[in-house]
């Protein structure tokens, strides 16, 4: 393969065909014979090899850069489609998803202005309906794909700070901005406090609500905090309830917050970035409830097993994106409006932006909604297997039992201090994954380190389970050693 221009076009169309399959096949013999998740290769390790690479010196051939970046990235990737992969929320991907990945790239429309995207807008428009429909949200809502979690979240809580301060009727926005509040559960997502520092908020803005023993926000006390607020002359400006918290995938109380949201007159944010799956699964009834939500964070990135990026922000009533149009003279939208034509620009908070809905459109046209659901539902199934195993492992204690993919536990043999068990369970985690056999993720609960496994793998067996739980306290008896011997 030689190389006359390096850009995609008529003359090159044959050289592009042969390139990408060149490429694919690279990584579908890494996929097919990885027998771990990981290397376990070190930062400083491969840092080295990174910083010898001269980037004023190309290679020229293609298959010499394949070569260079099979040894540089592929080798030592982390592969989520592994079995054994167990620690966050990134997915092992869709199929159908990686041609829509493809396709999307290489014609590189921009869903901005209809001019630049054309049939994509439509498509993107199409998913948001379904998705709205799916939700229930009614026949006023509207949404626009994101690049994730974080910006729908972003996004969603803009809306809701201009609602708030529309309604306020306050001389001067300054006067409103340190008012406002966003209560969320204590256990969710940071991204809700990142996202009222970006607004503008205070650093008192986000209150935390407390949880319950499930890790569910607890009604009583958010409609007590909410009168606080009211009693403190402070203006709750959003509810953020989250259905999949990142930890627990504990699902928030959804039909009870709505109630307290439309009797207080909130905005209700629903965060479905985890529990989003659950639109396609048997198990749609544990989103009851979302349809009375304001505005909604879907991010088919995790539980439609789509490849990052790809992530939705739905509202019910469309008029509130209104907040997000901006008039720019040379992206025309007045005169294109006036035309009927449809920019999604109006609805976004990017400009240029990915066709990412293409990979969900070729998902659910080739193998169907059910067909992702049913991937969701048989990670949850797993989780519920794998709770049973671990709650009665004397070696384990088990924070709760879960409602989506996760578990959250700790190996906790007795008679060993907290802070001798904290350190074990670090060195469990780092240990298993240097060892390249697992990846799990830790977290804190209450203060103490925690392991915890995401399942999104339907791979995933008991035996896998079982094989890393017998792996992590082999880790962590070995680093308590003489500790171990004494508690017993
Ligand atoms: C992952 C996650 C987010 C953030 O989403 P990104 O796509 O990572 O930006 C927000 N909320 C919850 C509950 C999440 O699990």
């Amino acid at each position: 393969m030689t190389f006359t221009s390096p850009l995609l076009d008529a003359h090159t169309a044959e050289l592009y065909r042969s390139l990408v399959t060149a490429g694919v096949g690279r990584v579908a013999d890494r996929i097919a014979s990885a027998d771990r998740p990981f290397t376990g290769i070190t930062p400083g390790r491969l840092a080295e090899e990174v910083s010898a690479v001269d980037l004023d010196r190309p290679l020229g051939d293609p298959t010499a850069a394949l070569d260079e970046l099979d040894h540089l990235y592929l080798r030592d990737a982390v592969y989520f489609h592994h079995p054994r992969y167990l620690a966050h929320l990134n997915c092992p991907v869709a199929i159908p998803a990686l041609l829509g990945e493809a396709v999307l790239s290489a014609v590189n429309s921009s869903v901005d202005t209809w001019d630049q995207s054309a049939g994509g807008t439509l498509i993107e428009r199409r998913l948001i309906d379904w998705t709205a429909g799916r939700l229930g949200l009614g026949p006023a809502a509207d949404g626009v794909f994101t690049s994730g979690g974080t910006q729908s979240n972003l996004q969603a809580l803009l809306l809701a700070r201009e609602e708030a301060c529309r309604r306020a009727d306050a001389p001067a926005r300054t006067d409103v901005l340190p008012r406002l509040r966003v209560l969320a559960s204590a256990c969710g997502h940071f991204s809700v406090v990142k996202a009222a520092r970006l607004l503008g908020l205070g650093e008192d803005a986000v209150i935390g609500v407390p949880c319950d023993r499930d890790r569910r926000m607890r009604p009583g006390a958010l409609a007590r905090e909410l009168d606080r607020c009211r009693r403190q002359g402070l203006l709750p400006m959003a509810v953020v309830a989250t259905a999949g918290t990142t930890d627990f995938g504990s699902i928030d109380p959804l039909p009870e917050i709505a109630e307290i949201c439309v009797s207080a007159d909130v905005w209700l944010h629903v965060d479905a970035a985890y529990g989003c799956g659950l639109l396609v699964s048997r198990r749609r009834h544990l989103l009851d409830g979302v349809e009375r939500a304001d505005s909604v964070t879907v991010d088919y990135h995790k539980s439609f097993f789509q490849p990052v990026s790809s992530s939705a922000v739905l509202v019910r009533d469309r008029a509130a994106l209104r907040h997000v149009t901006y008039h720019a003279d040379y992206l025309n939208p007045a005169r294109s409006a006036a035309q009927g034509l449809p920019n999604q620009v109006d609805k976004s908070l990017q400009t240029t932006r990915r066709f990412d809905a293409l990979k969900l459109w070729l998902t659910l046209r080739i193998t169907g909604a059910d067909a992702v659901g049913e991937l969701f539902d048989a990670v949850i199934d797993r989780a519920a297997e794998a709770w049973a195993l671990l709650d009665p492992d004397p070696r384990f204690e088990v924070v709760v039992r879960p409602r989506l993919s996760t578990l959250v536990f700790r190996y906790a043999p007795p008679g060993v201090s907290d802070d001798a068990l904290d350190q074990a369970n670090l060195h469990a985690a780092a240990a298993l994954s240097a060892s390249g056999a697992a990846v799990v993720a830790t977290t804190v609960v209450d203060g103490r380190h925690h392991l915890k496994f995401t399942l999104l793998n339907p791979r995933t067996t008991v035996v896998d389970v079982a094989d890393v739980l017998d792996l992590l306290a082999g880790h962590a008896r070995a680093y308590l050693g003489d500790d171990l011997a004494h508690a017993s």
